[in-house]
This record gives C-alpha cells, sequence and structure tokens, in this order.
C-alpha cells in the first residue's frame, strides 16, 4: 500500500468529510459500509481511516504515516487491521465470518487502540454469512470496527444496513480526473482527457486506461476505422470487425469511443466554426474531426448516435457481436 492520504483522494469530499469528522470528534461507528463501484478508491479511502484510527500519533482526523503502527498498516500486517479472505472467487461464506470476525473479535487488540475488519466485496456474503455478522454488529466489543466495502448494497440485509453508517462513492467530474492524470501520474494532456472522459467518474478506471497498452492499440483501431468509414468497401468493413473479433477488443469501450469520436464531430459542426474546441477529445485527430463534421449533416450524426445506442442493446440481447458491429460501421458509412 502506498503512502496515502485524505489530500490525494480525488473527489468524494462528502464521504471523507464524514470519516474525517468521525475522527476528529472521537465519534466512531462500530459497523461502515461504503458503497461504490469498482476501482472508485473505496479501499483507498477504508485503509487511510483504519491507519488513522490505528495512528500513534493521531494528528486529529488523518495519519501520521511515519509512526510504527502506520508503516505496518502500510505494509498491511498491522496486527489489528485484519482483511477477511475467502476462498471461493464469489463468495464470503459463513465460515469465512465465523473463523475471520466472529470467532476473532473478542480477543483483545495487541496493540492498537482498536480492532479493525476489512470486508472487501462484502456484496458477496451470502445470506447465512451476513446473518452470521448480523450477530457480531449487534454487541459489538467496545475496541471494533468493521469496514465493508461492496459494489452493490441491494445485496445486502436491510439488517445490516440499519447498524451501518453506510457512505457512498460519488462519480468524480471528469476535469478533475483529467487534472488527476496529469499532475500526479504524469499522463499528457491528451491522453488524459480520453481517459477521463472514457472513465466515467471513476478515478481508478481512468488510471487504468491510462496504464493500459490494449486500450490505446483499441483507440488508434477505432480512429483509423472512424477516419475512413466513408470511402470503406464493404469488404473492408467486414474485415474491421472480424479483426475487432479477433483481438477480443472490449466491445463496450470499441462503443464508448466510436461515440466520443462522434460527440467530437458533433461538437465540432456546432462550435468549430467559432473556433471554440476546449470540449472536443481527440483533440489530436482535429483535422478529421473538422472533415467529419463537414461531410455529415446534423441528421446524419444523430443517425449514427442513434445506431451506437442500438448496437450497445443488440449486444444486452445477446446478438452476434460481429453482425452487430457490421450493421453500425455500415449505418456510420451512409452517414
Ligand atoms: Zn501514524
Amino acid at each position: 500500500m502506498a503512502e496515502t492520504n485524505w489530500s490525494d483522494v480525488v473527489g468524494q469530499k462528502q464521504l471523507t468529510d464524514n470519516l474525517r469528522s468521525a475522527l476528529k470528534y472521537n465519534k466512531i461507528s462500530h459497523a461502515y459500509l461504503i458503497q461504490g463501484e469498482r476501482l472508485s478508491g473505496k479501499m483507498m479511502i477504508a485503509e487511510i481511516f483504519a491507519r488513522a484510527l490505528q495512528c500513534e500519533n493521531a494528528e486529529g482526523d488523518k495519519p501520521c504515516n511515519q509512526c510504527r503502527s502506520c508503516k505496518q498498516a502500510m505494509n498491511r500486517n498491522h496486527p489489528d487491521i485484519l482483511y477477511v479472505q475467502h476462498e471461493k472467487p464469489n463468495v464470503i461464506s459463513v465460515d469465512n465470518i465465523r473463523q475471520q470476525i466472529n470467532g476473532d473479535i473478542a480477543i483483545k487488540p495487541y496493540s492498537g487502540a482498536h480492532k479493525i475488519y476489512i470486508v472487501d466485496e462484502a456484496e458477496k456474503m451470502n445470506v447465512q454469512a451476513q446473518n452470521a455478522l448480523l450477530k457480531t454488529l449487534e454487541e459489538p466489543p467496545e475496541y471494533a470496527v468493521i469496514l465493508l466495502l461492496a459494489t452493490r448494497v441491494e445485496a445486502m440485509l436491510q439488517t445490516i444496513l440499519s447498524r451501518c453508517v453506510v457512505l457512498n462513492t460519488r462519480p468524480v467530474h471528469e476535469d478533475m480526473i483529467k487534472e488527476y492524470l496529469m499532475r500526479r501520474v504524469q499522463v499528457p494532456d491528451y491522453r488524459a482527457a480520453i481517459c477521463a472522459s472514457f472513465a466515467r467518474g471513476n478515478v481508478g478506471r481512468a488510471s487504468e486506461l491510462a496504464s493500459n497498452e490494449q486500450f490505446d492499440h483499441m483507440k488508434s483501431s477505432v480512429i483509423g476505422t472512424m477516419k475512413h468509414i466513408s470511402d470503406m468497401e464493404i469488404n473492408r468493413i467486414a474485415a474491421e470487425t472480424k479483426k475487432m473479433v479477433e483481438e477480443k477488443f472490449d466491445a463496450d469501450d470499441y462503443l464508448d469511443l466510436c461515440f466520443i469520436w462522434y460527440r467530437d464531430v458533433l461538437l465540432y459542426k456546432a462550435c468549430g466554426v467559432y473556433g471554440d474546441s476546449r470540449h472536443i477529445i481527440f483533440k489530436e485527430d482535429m483535422a478529421e474531426i473538422a472533415d467529419a463534421a463537414r461531410r455529415y449533416s446534423y441528421d446524419g450524426i444523430e443517425r449514427i448516435i442513434h445506431s451506437i445506442d442500438k448496437a450497445r442493446s443488440r449486444l444486452k440481447a445477446n446478438v452476434n457481436l460481429e453482425l452487430t458491429m457490421e450493421l453500425m460501421l455500415l449505418d456510420m458509412k451512409a452517414g
């Protein structure tokens, strides 16, 4: 675990303010549930909170990251910060909860003031596991803090939720993600804009995309296709879709890239004449965006955007991938 602190959390102010004021006024609950999608930063937040709770130099509402306790926590070998493990990838079983929480919680903390249990992917607890946890949540020892991290609270029993402080992560503004990628991850401007726009408010996903070569490869391929689609022969279009399947491009990502391209074309058509291109994502391909903006009518662009949506619903309905993509590319060619 890296040496992180509250200032490293991008966005999520409401959530972190809540935890920080609990630390500041020493009003710690026995159970928290942090909800958010994959890579939205739940674990990072939980770990900063856990470190602050155990820190030997308690600096009000944040960890010092220097003391022995903080160092142990950063190496994930703090004796009083425990991560609940599960051997089956999709289930946290009743035995996991019994052995790792219920059977352990009565043992007082070794060195810290608290004993903290972190349950990642808590939505994977089955009903029996949740019922077992409920027993502990009903009468937790004074020093116990349970941090549940979940992608969906719908999977959790109401009785569990009612005993937790439920905190939700929120999508982070695109500009904040872009700035984060540029400043802290040293991603160049153009690339940062694409990844930020693509990540739909999820900072972790944006970072992942920024370092993902497969994504880069797919992006160049999509842009290449978009640039030449109007002049492409039918057999070339068929070859494109075949390549997409062979190279195992992620279909949702592919459609998102197509969508961003045509949104750029539309933006350029609407504002480009006034020289306002701030919001265009594919800035490096401005000449081709401008070209497409001249070639397509507003109606044509609208039809294409509709066609991208249609492809998305077809894939959800399990229509053949190659066929779906071919139909969409033909719509783009027709304009
Ligand atoms: Zn410390």
